[in-house]
């Protein structure tokens, strides 16, 4: 007999939602996490801190507002990097409590402390004071472990002048200037916070682009907006070393060329967190960046052992991990699960946000799928002008075939939120037509899927009159039958 039916290691949102889920189903259930880390990197030191701090941003030098009120407008003039930090703070605080609370009362132990396998059934979790630990044995067992930031080992971190993604959020004052090495995506969401909070920014990518997943004209939107708050991008560059002064850093690029900056942030990509583990003592092993390989269950080579969230890789996001979490609990207890839809949204919370879900023009153009552009514009609608959002833009890719929607591309405020209507539609297959027919509220931003549903219907009907030579529109494959006579 088990001292528990699952023991999960690691209370990020993988984790979190496999302990909770496997709760419900009426199991013993523990959780091992160190103890200042309860909610896991999300809640730490990655997805919440990031975006607490984005809002703080946007909220505090008036970002959002200066297309109303002028350039020159801020909600505080002289912004302190505590300012910044107290909302985090409670923030990040709120939600541990959230989680902790959520565990508790579904009775699920938290086991404080690093964890590491004995055997295969067995973890020790070692506390941080001496003689503090506790081994427990568990029938199944969920490694939910996350990443940590890689550090090159040629580059020397003092975690105040020269940071990785972690310690950028105990800075003691905003930095006037800053390298941020690396254009992923945790790299340029910095970036463009420090760029609206008046930081003259350099990014260095060794890469000659950056974001290559998303629309290129969504990217270039970012990159004129970046440039216009004075972001410098020195891409196809490489970092040959990074000095610590007096006065602060000089980083030196591989093209000879030298940039002087009070603070630089590196961000060159994240690595596995299991070498505490002790994984081989499980029957386990990981990848060259610390990561396990699972199955379509997210089952190791192990059977009775799971592993979910960052530790198993793409695509590394929070959202993607919970589910994870989930479906690894009903998996190890047979209980009916259906996989997750693979039609997935992208966010990028930079200054302004990105959000898109399925396919991109590349892409498309790629696979030889016939489509049409339909773009609405933030300035174009009324919601647009009442917030002060002039740049916004929305895009929606349709199928000249079957008026199917392919993609959504979004940029601008609550570009996050906003796909979700376009991923709803073309997660249930449905065809622009819905958009053109359906009345939403007005004014909203919502509307941008109307403005760009009529633009696109009005492109393919303009192509079919062309190429028929006629002034009506032709029937589409999805337009209703014309209504026939009931004595025909
Ligand atoms: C700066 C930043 C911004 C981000 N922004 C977003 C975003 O906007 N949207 C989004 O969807 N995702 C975002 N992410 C990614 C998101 O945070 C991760 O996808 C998510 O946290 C992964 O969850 P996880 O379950 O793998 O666990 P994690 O959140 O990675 O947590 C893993 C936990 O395991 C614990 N652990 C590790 N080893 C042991 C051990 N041996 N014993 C006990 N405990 C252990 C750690 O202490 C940690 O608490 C961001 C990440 C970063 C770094």
């Amino acid at each position: 007999m088990y001292d528990y039916d699952l023991l999960v290691i690691g209370s990020g949102p993988g984790g979190q939602k496999a302990a909770i889920a496997a709760a419900k189903l009426g199991k013993r259930v523990a959780v091992a996490e160190r103890r200042d880390m309860m909610g896991g990197v999300c809640v730490n030191t990655g997805t919440i801190p990031s975006k607490t701090l984005r809002e703080a941003v946007l909220y505090l030098t008036g970002f959002s507002q200066r297309d109303m009120y002028g350039a020159s407008y801020r909600v505080k003039s002289d912004i302190t990097i505590g300012d910044l930090l107290a909302r985090t703070a409670h923030v990040v605080g709120r939600e541990v409590e959230v989680i902790r609370h959520q565990l508790l009362r579904n009775h699920v132990d938290i086991l404080g402390g690093t964890a590491h396998f004995d055997d295969p059934h067995t973890v020790t979790v070692h506390g941080a004071a001496r003689g503090d630990h506790n081994t427990v044995t568990a029938e199944n067992i969920v490694i939910a472990t996350g990443t940590r930031p890689n550090r090159p080992s040629q580059v020397e971190f003092d975690d105040e002048r020269v940071l990785d993604s972690d310690s950028v959020l105990q800075i003691k004052q905003v930095p006037n200037s800053m390298v941020v090495v690396g254009a992923g995506v945790i790299g340029i969401e910095y970036a463009s916070m420090f760029a609206a909070l008046g930081t003259r920014v350099t990014v260095v990518e060794k890469r000659p682009s950056m974001l290559d997943f998303c629309d290129p004209e969504v990217v270039e939107s970012l990159k004129f907006h970046l440039r216009d708050q004075a972001v410098t991008f020195r891409f196809g560059e490489e970092v040959e070393k990074v000095e610590i002064t007096p006065r602060g850093t000089v980083t030196s690029l591989v093209s000879g060329k030298r940039i002087a900056a009070d603070m630089v942030m590196y961000s060159a990509g994240r690595g596995g967190v299991t070498e505490e583990l002790q994984l081989e003592k499980a029957g386990l092993s990981t990848d060259d960046r610390g990561r396990i390989k699972v199955d379509d269950h997210y089952r190791t080579e192990v059977e009775h052992i799971y592993a979910v969230g960052d530790v198993i890789g793409f695509p590394a996001l929070a959202a993607t991990s919970m589910d994870q979490g989930r479906l690894a609990a009903y998996h190890a207890f047979g209980e009916p699960a259906r996989e997750l839809q693979s039609l997935q949204p992208i966010g990028i919370y930079t200054i302004p946000e990105i959000s898109y879900c399925g396919k991109t023009e590349q892409e498309l153009t790629k696979e030889a799928v016939p489509y049409e552009v339909g773009m609405s514009r933030y300035r174009e609608l009324a919601r647009g002008a009442i917030i002060g959002d002039s740049y916004g833009m929305l895009k929606l890719l349709v199928s000249t075939e079957d008026r199917t929607l392919l993609g959504v591309h979004v940029f601008g405020t609550n570009a996050t939120d906003l796909v979700h209507i376009g991923q709803a539609i073309m997660g249930c297959g449905g065809t622009v037509n819905y958009l053109v027919d359906t009345v939403l509220n007005y004014p909203t931003l919502s509307e941008a899927y109307k403005v760009a549903a009529l633009d696109a219907t009005n492109k393919i009907r303009a192509v079919n009159m062309f190429a028929n030579g006629s002034s009506d529109e032709s029937p589409t494959p999805d337009d209703p039958p014309a209504p026939t006579s009931p004595i025909d």
